[in-house]
């Protein structure tokens, strides 16, 4: 696996193209615990991401994490815009003389944006929330590394931990977030950033697979 900025562009785009096509779906789940914005928030964000997609192939990793965290902060808005820009310009930080994202260096960047969204969000597993999908999908990526996995089996294993993480979010009681001010805790629901996270992990691990 290598993924390079051109190939770290291509997978922006394509995550907008997954995010854009679940306009109603994502919709109706943050109006079911929140306030409906979430679909629209991180549309808005990727599409200007896929739109500054040749110019973001161009940098280098670590200026064009930068890039991405930048704009997120500035055009998501919400919660999610501040935790994923933050998430950004904290992995920037570990890329610099890093021309491609080996496994080992994924799972790396992907812990530095787990850390850094917990941190910052004040959030915990198990709190209905991104990191539902985010924190389960690090781990298989880190067992595959750890144990010599094949590069396959590993991405696979993190896109499965990924979406098995925000189908888990339905039974859990929201602490953090919006869905904390329902009577029910949003018990019952799937956290729609949790689901936003495990369809962007969806498109990496395709876009990975495609350069091994
Ligand atoms: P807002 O809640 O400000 O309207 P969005 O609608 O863009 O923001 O995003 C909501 C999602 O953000 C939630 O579904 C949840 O996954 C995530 N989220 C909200 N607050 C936190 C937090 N403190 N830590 C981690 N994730 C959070
Ligand atoms: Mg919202």
């Amino acid at each position: 696996m290598k993924l390079t900025s051109k190939a770290y562009a291509d997978y922006l785009a394509l995550a907008y193209e997954r995010i854009h096509e679940q306009e109603e779906y994502v919709t109706d789940l943050d109006l079911a615990t929140g306030d409906g914005d979430h679909w629209a928030n991180l549309n808005k964000g990727f599409a200007k991401l896929a739109q500054m997609r040749d110019e973001l192939a161009e940098l280098t990793l670590d200026e064009l994490f930068k890039k991405v965290g930048m704009t997120m902060m500035a055009v998501i808005g919400g919660s999610s815009g501040v935790l994923y820009g933050g998430a950004y310009v904290a992995a920037s930080k570990a890329l610099s003389g890093v021309e491609a994202l080996d496994l080992a260096k994924l799972a790396e960047v992907l812990d530095i944006m787990l850390n850094d969204i917990m941190m910052r969000g004040r959030a915990q597993r198990g709190w209905k929330t991104m990191i539902d999908a985010l924190a389960p999908a690090v781990d298989a990526l880190k067992l595959g590394v750890d144990d010599g996995a094949p590069e396959t089996s590993a991405i696979a294993a993190m896109v499965q931990a990924a979406k098995h993480g925000a189908e888990a979010t339905k039974g859990m009681e929201a602490i953090r977030g919006r869905a904390n001010y329902q009577a029910d805790k949003g018990i019952g629901h799937l956290d729609p950033g949790a689901v936003t996270m495990a369809i962007q992990l969806e498109a990496l691990g395709e876009v990975a697979l495609g350069t091994i």
